[in-house]
């Protein structure tokens, strides 16, 4: 296996998904290709200076699709202290990027149905898988359930809606949770991701594989559901847990 490097990457562009969210588009400065696969994530740090000579880092979901290896974009909620320190870097500032690591990997061969099950920023691993879905035009069966607070908070929404209509084989559901704040004319559904909820939009839900990534309660509470009352085997679940 080749050794991994930390490697500089370029910003080349930044874009506002949400009040707060952003992504970063990355390109290696080195131009060479980055290869990995859908679900996997870099560690990314800042540069070093005399004045900072020890930087911070954070392990991010790579969220495109590796179709393209020539850049990589990451998608980050501004919350804390790293993410702050992201949100005031300009286009053309430089990161450091390892990777690629982690086992929640999409191949695309060892998987009858695929059913993404994502919660808030937790889409960023099956945004790549999703993107790449459609690049390679697989004739994969896709279940796409995308749990958000509010409409605010739903990252990559027009897109999606794309990818759903230009994939003919991936189902997109979008849930939103808090009651308050539904959108006029809202055909999506509401309320958490359950049961019933799967059982509705899952065709074959025991012959499925499951990619589940998003806030750590309820990664384990869907796990827990699909192994309990859904009869789903172990070793067709997986779960990025970020907690
Ligand atoms: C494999 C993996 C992949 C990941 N991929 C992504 C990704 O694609 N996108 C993404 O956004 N994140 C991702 N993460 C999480 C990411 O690594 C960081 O943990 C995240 O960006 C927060 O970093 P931070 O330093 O900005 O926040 P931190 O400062 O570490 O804060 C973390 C949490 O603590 C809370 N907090 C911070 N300060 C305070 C305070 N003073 N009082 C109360 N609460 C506080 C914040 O609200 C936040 O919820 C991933 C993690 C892993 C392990």
């Amino acid at each position: 296996m080749p050794a991994i490097l930390k490697r500089e990457f370029n910003i080349d562009k930044i874009i506002q998904e949400t009040s707060r969210t952003k992504t970063f588009v990355l390109s290696p400065v080195d131009k060479l290709p980055f290869n990995f696969i859908s679900g996997q994530w870099v560690n990314l740090s800042l540069i070093p200076t005399q004045e900072n000579p020890i930087v911070a880092s954070r392990p991010y979901s790579i969220a495109s699709s590796p179709a393209n290896n020539s850049s990589i974009q990451i998608t980050f909620n501004i919350v804390g202290s790293f993410t702050n320190q992201l949100d005031k870097m300009q286009v053309n500032e430089k990161v450091m990027v390892m990777g690629p690591f982690g086992h929640f990997k999409f191949i695309e061969s060892e998987i009858k149905n695929a059913v993404f099950i994502a919660g808030g920023i937790g889409i960023t691993p099956m945004m790549s898988m999703a993107r790449y879905s459609n690049d390679k035009q697989l004739s994969l069966p896709i279940t796409f359930l995308y749990s958000n607070k509010s409409i605010e908070s739903v990252a990559f929404f027009s897109e999606l809606n794309e990818l759903a209509k230009s994939n003919k084989h991936m189902d997109m559901v979008f849930t939103l949770t808090s009651s308050d704040s539904l959108p006029e004319n809202w055909n999506g559904e509401t309320g958490r991701i359950n049961k019933q909820m799967i059982e509705k939009y899952v065709k074959d839900v025991s012959q499925s594989t499951y990619f589940i990534c998003g806030p750590i309660k309820m990664t384990q509470e869907i796990a827990t559901l699909l192994k309990e009352e859904l009869n789903v085997q172990s070793e067709c679940i997986k779960v990025e847990g970020w907690g």
